[in-house]
């Protein structure tokens, strides 16, 4: 199924937080037609939220009945409504309650203290806010999961909070009144839509109207907040890696026998940390990123290489390969790590640092001089493009940068064969 970033507004194809594009179907017709958002739990999944909260959301923003606790996993709006128009709702949602609110990086877990909802951000350590004015967030409160067992006075506590906030659902609702014409984000009751038409007794009424009974008891067992742990999301915090730094530490996945990527990427992330905290990248010592790389038990991997070309580098990376030419090349044990090696450095200047594409040349004269890599795997890289690391557009315009660097590859070879001649 296709997936979309889950911030549509980032282009970047290799953002790492994906999620499925909203599937939906229309069913029925007349007052019974119906739209049923067939792949809801995968993307509420992606999101690390509950899929009621999104079906919700999405309740509220148009004014619809829905179901939020499916037993069939049948998603359900009452109503016919476009594909594209829940796509851009499901914006909102994120925006709302998912987005980081400092550095909108969308792997944030939900932190319910206080009556507040506390975004709890992975990437930048933020705690921010969900505005408790949107009506989702009642509904959030209202519908906080169990946590294991609790003593006596937590549970009082959780029961009269309960009271209080069906008390104030109540109000709203009576003061709702029901006039249809009304738009229902502004009246709808915020306890929920489930305060179904009076008398209208057609099929998916009854089945929204025997929902919403159960929600209070069930949708504790079903919610689970912030703890995803389907292998997806395992997946992705074990990556756990801030957009902004935006490295595409994807390597490639169909590779046999070398386990997943995490360990790789938990090797980018410190290398970037920990430049990060030392004030550049040059501070970091090569031993202790080989003993780091030790550590991991990938040192001897070429995707490690992958790795390390595109987190060891800056803007000055013509100058910074020697200094690093002494590790690099205890690592570069192969032609398969020194092709892994220039995939890196190809993401690193393609899609990272694009201002770096003209200095392509450049950088291979200094991989070349420091045998990191030997002249034959270099000629075959520089002359033929490939999608394997980054997108045809971009290794085509890194290969044409090289151009120099192959031509002068050619005529050192050719000089040193003439020189050998002579001998
Ligand atoms: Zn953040």
């Amino acid at each position: 199924m296709a997936t979309i970033n889950i911030r549509r507004d980032v282009t970047d194809p290799f953002y790492r937080y994906k999620m499925e594009r909203l599937q939906s179907k229309i069913e029925g017709k007349g007052n019974g037609i119906k739209t049923v958002i067939v792949n809801l739990s995968s993307v509420a999944q992606s999101l690390a939220r509950p899929p009621a909260y999104v079906i919700k959301y999405f309740g509220f923003e148009l004014g619809a009945q829905t179901n939020t606790n499916p037993t069939d996993d049948r998603w359900i709006i009452n109503g016919a409504h476009d594909a594209a128009k829940l796509q851009d709702y499901l914006d909102g949602f994120i925006s709302k309650f998912v987005l980081c609110k400092k550095c909108k990086n969308p792997e944030t877990d939900v932190n319910i203290k206080d009556g507040r909802i506390v975004l709890d951000c992975k990437a930048c350590g933020q705690r921010t806010d969900v505005d408790l004015r949107l009506k989702l967030s009642s509904f959030i409160l209202k519908n906080q999961p169990k946590k294991g067992k609790k003593d006596k006075s937590t549970k009082k506590a959780e029961r009269r909070a309960r009271k209080e906030a069906e008390a104030h659902g109540d109000e709203d609702a009576s003061q709702n009144g029901g006039s249809p014409g009304d738009s229902a984000s502004d009246h709808a009751d915020e306890n929920g839509d489930y305060d179904v038409a009076a008398g209208s007794d057609d099929e998916f009424t009854r089945t929204i109207t025997e929902g919403a009974k159960d929600i209070e008891a069930e949708d504790a067992k079903e919610i689970q907040w912030s703890v995803d742990t389907s292998e997806e999301a395992v997946k992705a915090r074990a990556k756990d890696l801030p957009d902004d730094l935006k490295r595409a530490l994807v390597v490639e996945d169909d590779d046999e026998g070398e386990g997943g990527s995490s360990a790789y990427d938990v090797l980018g992330k410190w290398v970037l940390d920990t430049a990060a905290e030392k004030g550049g990248v040059d501070k970091l010592d090569n031993v202790e990123i080989y003993l780091k790389a030790q550590e991991l038990g990938i040192e001897k991997k070429h995707r490690t290489l992958t790795v390390l070309a595109q987190t060891l580098f800056d803007e000055h990376i013509v100058k910074q390969i020697e200094p690093r030419a002494g590790m690099l090349k205890k690592m570069i044990t192969s032609e398969r790590h020194e092709k892994a090696f220039l995939g890196g450095t190809e993401r690193f200047v393609g899609i990272e640092k694009p201002e770096l594409i003209p200095q392509v040349s450049a950088i291979l004269v200094k991989y070349y001089e420091n045998d990191l890599v030997s002249d034959d795997i270099l000629k075959a890289w520089g002359t033929k493009a490939s999608k394997k690391y980054v997108d045809l557009k971009i290794s085509k315009s890194v290969r044409k940068s090289a151009e120099k660097f192959i031509e002068w590859l050619d005529t050192a070879e050719s000089e040193e064969e003439e020189e050998s001649d002579e001998e």
